[in-house]
């Protein structure tokens, strides 16, 4: 096997253009299980470790190569709260926004934050870049629009970042586990919700009906909490798999939605 370490997004895309087959490696929390499995064995390596430019990151922007151990440190309550939950510290020193992309896992924690707020995913490869929303990018289960020779450059958040974020996920215990369900509620001062569903579809889902329904809701009661909690499950897809079966789900995401925009509405 062998293994490149460009110092550039400029010659990270050489590499790939060289060797269209190689494997793109950034923490190599998702890969590496896979190659220690034995169900990849790549034989050219481009490691995105020692790229800078993916590792930009400010109020609007972050690149795919910051870790979550630095995205726990976030002001955006939403995004230190589910980066705080991924793995355990090695996995957060090591995985990454973009690899979360990359896999693009129903479960991927950081994704229901990306689709709550409406960010947009930047693309680069040799012929310039492309910007899509998450919703082109994220197209089924750990299927993405990543075209061959294109490397994730990051998320574009938006201008408006909502004022109220808050992220919660469910899974068979409280660390080190892939999630049973999560959401990313987020809340503005006008009262505008947007809930993102993660685990319980083919891939994050937007709960747009419950999301209107509260958004017209001023100073939501008991009742419209209610109505809410079962517009999120009634909107959720999920199935059953080993690790949980779809009512479960379906109950959970629910109640984890109620929870998430109760914290938002503090
Ligand atoms: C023990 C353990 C616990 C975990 N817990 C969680 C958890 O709680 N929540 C969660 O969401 N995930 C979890 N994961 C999964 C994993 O940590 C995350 O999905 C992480 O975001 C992957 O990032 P990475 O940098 O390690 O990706 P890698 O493994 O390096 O790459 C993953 C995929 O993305 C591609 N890729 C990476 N960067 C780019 C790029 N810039 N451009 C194009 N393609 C790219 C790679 O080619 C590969 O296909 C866990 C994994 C383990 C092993």
């Amino acid at each position: 096997m062998e293994i490149v370490r460009p110092d550039s997004v400029a010659g990270v895309l050489d590499a790939l253009a060289s060797h269209p087959d190689a494997l793109v490696l950034a923490g190599g929390t998702d890969t590496m299980v896979l190659v220690n499995a034995g169900a990849l064995r790549p034989e050219y390596v481009i490691s995105l470790r020692h790229v800078e430019d993916l590792k930009a990151w400010n109020a609007r922007f972050i690149g795919a190569g910051v870790t979550y151990a630095r995205l726990e440190e976030s002001e955006i309550a939403a995004l230190a709260e589910l980066s705080r939950t991924v793995g355990s510290p090695q996995i957060r020193a090591a995985g990454t926004l973009g690899g979360n992309l990359g896999t693009a896992s129903p479960a991927g924690d950081a994704l229901p934050f990306l689709a709550a707020v409406d960010a947009t995913i930047e693309l680069v490869s040799k012929h310039g870049s492309r910007t899509m929303p998450w919703d082109e990018f994220l197209i089924g289960p750990k299927q993405n629009a990543l075209e061959p020779a294109e490397i994730i450059l990051g998320a574009h958040l938006p201008d408006d970042m909502p004022w109220r974020t808050a992220f919660a996920k469910i899974g068979v215990r409280q660390a080190m586990v892939i999630s049973i369900a999560s959401v990313c509620v987020t809340r503005n001062e006008a009262g505008e919700t947007t809930v993102a569903l993660g685990a319980v579809g083919p891939t994050v889902l937007r709960a747009r009906r419950a999301e209107m329904m509260v958004s017209a809701e001023k100073d939501p009661d008991e009742a419209a909490l209610d109505e809410f909690q079962r517009l999120v499950s009634e909107e959720s897809r999920p199935i059953t798999d080993h690790r949980s079966t779809a009512e479960y789900r379906r109950m959970a995401v629910g109640v984890l939605a109620r929870r998430a925009l109760e914290r938002c509405l503090v």
